[in-house]
C-alpha cells in the first residue's frame, strides 16, 4: 500500500503558480450537523470526530481567499447549511465579491423568513434533494418525517423566483420511481432534475449492499429518462448519470485531483475531493494555519494526484491514462487499500473482479429491506469510528440500525 504520509520522490514538482490553473470552484462545508439521517449520506462516517466548526470570521476569510484565487462558483453544502445562522452573511459576501452562489440543502430550515432574506443577500440558485417521489420512501431513507415539508418549501423557493435544482440520489430502492420523481419534478416548476447514481462513499459504502441497484434497474430508469427528455426536455433538463460500478472505464474524477475542485470541511480542512478525508495518512492542510494558495499550489496533499507522475501500473503504461486520469483515488483505496493503484471500476485493473462481485451479489439480493441500514447520526458515528479504530466486532453488532428514538420529525413549519 502507498504511504501517503511520505512524500513522493518524482511527485510533480509543488507547482510553480503559472503550472496549475486555479481552482473553478469551491465548496463551503459550512457544518456536519444536519437533521436528516440519509442512508446514502457522502459525509464522512466519522464525521463526529471532526466537529468544531469554522467561524464567521474564518469563512468570510475563506471565501476572500477562494475569489482572490480565482474561484468563481461556490456551493454552500453541509450537513445542512441552514444549521448556520450566519448563512445570509456568507452569501452577502459572496455575492459581492463576484461568487455565483448555490444552496445545496435538503429545505429543513428554509423558512419564508429565510428564503426572503437570502433572496435579498443575492442568492442565486437552491438545490432541494428529495430521498423519493413516495412519503414512506422519503421518509424511511431520511429516517425522518419531512416529505411534506420538503413539498412546501419547493413552493416557497419557486414563489421567492429563486432557479431551482431538484436533487435525488437514486438507488434500488427508488430506481423504480423514476418517473413518478420526474413528474414531481415537473409538477414543482424544477428547471433542472439531477437524478445522482449512489456513489459509493462515507454512509453510502457502509450501506452498499443495501443500495447497490441492479444493471436492469438502471436500463429501465435510463429509458424512461430518455422518454421524458424528449417530451420535456425542454421545461426541465433532467441529469442522469450510469453509477460507475456498472461501467468498464473510471469516471474522470472530480476532472482530475486538483485541478477545478476546492472543498473546505466543516472543521476548515482542505478537501481535494469530497471524500479524501477517508484516505489514511494523507494529511488535509487546514484553512485555519494556512493560505488558501499555499493550500492549492503548494501542498502534499493537493499536489499527490495531481497530473500523470503518481501513476502506478496499470495506469503509468496506459494509453487512456490522459482520459480517465486513473479514476477515482477514494474508490482505488476504498477497494483495493491502494489510494494510488488504477481504479479498480477498470477492467484493467487487477482488482477489478471486486466490483463485478458486488454488482453480481446485488442481482442474487431479492429483498435487501431485510437487512439493517445503518443511518447516519451521531450515536452510529462514534461506534463505527470506535470499530474502525479498534476492531471490535463487538462494537459493530452494537450499531443502532434505526435512527434515535429523539430523531427530529423536521425542522419546523415553514412559515407557509
Ligand atoms: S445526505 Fe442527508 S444526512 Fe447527509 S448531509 Fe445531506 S441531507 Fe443531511
Ligand atoms: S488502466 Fe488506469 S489509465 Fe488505463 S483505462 Fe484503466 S484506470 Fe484508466
Amino acid at each position: 500500500m502507498t504511504d501517503l504520509s511520505q512524500p513522493v520522490a518524482d511527485a510533480q514538482p509543488a507547482t510553480a503558480p503559472g503550472g496549475v490553473a486555479p481552482p473553478l470552484w469551491l465548496l463551503a462545508e459550512l457544518t456536519y450537523r444536519c437533521p436528516l439521517h440519509c442512508a446514502f449520506c457522502y459525509n464522512p462516517v466519522d464525521y463526529t470526530g471532526h466537529n468544531r466548526e469554522l467561524s464567521t470570521d474564518e469563512w468570510l476569510r475563506v471565501l476572500r481567499e477562494a475569489r482572490a484565487l480565482g474561484a468563481a462558483q461556490l456551493g454552500f453544502s453541509g450537513g445542512e447549511p441552514l444549521m448556520r445562522d450566519d448563512l445570509e452573511v456568507l452569501v452577502r459576501e459572496a455575492r459581492s465579491l463576484g461568487f455565483y452562489t448555490n444552496l445545496i440543502t435538503s429545505g429543513i430550515g428554509l423558512t419564508d423568513k429565510r428564503l426572503g432574506d437570502l433572496k435579498a443577500a443575492g442568492l442565486d440558485h437552491i438545490q432541494l434533494s428529495f430521498q423519493d417521489s413516495t412519503q414512506e420512501l422519503n421518509d424511511f431513507l431520511s429516517s425522518t418525517r419531512t416529505f411534506d415539508l420538503k413539498q412546501r418549501v419547493a413552493a416557497s423557493i419557486k414563489r421567492h423566483g429563486f432557479p431551482m435544482v431538484l436533487n435525488c440520489v437514486l438507488h434500488r430502492y427508488n430506481l423504480p420511481h423514476v418517473d413518478k420523481i420526474i413528474e414531481m419534478a415537473l409538477a414543482m416548476g424544477a428547471e433542472y432534475l439531477e437524478l445522482a447514481n449512489t456513489q459509493y462513499y462515507g454512509w453510502a459504502h457502509h450501506n452498499q449492499a443495501q443500495l447497490m441497484p441492479t444493471r436492469e434497474q438502471l436500463d429501465e430508469a435510463e429509458a424512461v429518462v430518455e422518454r421524458y427528455r424528449r417530451t420535456h426536455g425542454e421545461r426541465c433538463k433532467i441529469f442522469f448519470v450510469v453509477p460507475d460500478y456498472f461501467e468498464r472505464r473510471p469516471k474522470r474524477c472530480m476532472n482530475g485531483w486538483g485541478a477545478v475542485f476546492l472543498g473546505v470541511a466543516p472543521d476548515g480542512a482542505a478537501l481535494p475531493c469530497h471524500a479524501a478525508r477517508a484516505l489514511p495518512g494523507l494529511v488535509l492542510p487546514n484553512v485555519k494555519d494556512t493560505p488558501l494558495s499555499d493550500i492549492w499550489y503548494e501542498s502534499d496533499a493537493f499536489n499527490r494526484f495531481r497530473g500523470l507522475q503518481w501513476m502506478k501500473e496499470p495506469c503509468r503504461s496506459c494509453e487512456e491514462k490522459e482520459r480517465d486520469l486513473g479514476g477515482c483515488r477514494c474508490q482505488a483505496y476504498l477497494l483495493t487499500g491502494d489510494a494510488a493503484n488504477a481504479d479498480p471500476v477498470c477492467d484493467k485493473s487487477p482488482s477489478h473482479e471486486k466490483v463485478v462481485d458486488v454488482t453480481r451479489l446485488a442481482a442474487l439480493a431479492r429483498e435487501p429491506r431485510e437487512q439493517p441500514i445503518v443511518f447516519r447520526n451521531d450515536a452510529n458515528s462514534r461506534k463505527l469510528t470506535a470499530a474502525r479504530a479498534a476492531p471490535a466486532a463487538q462494537a459493530v453488532d452494537n450499531l443502532a440500525h434505526h435512527a434515535p428514538d429523539s430523531a427530529p420529525n423536521n425542522g419546523g413549519p415553514t412559515g407557509d
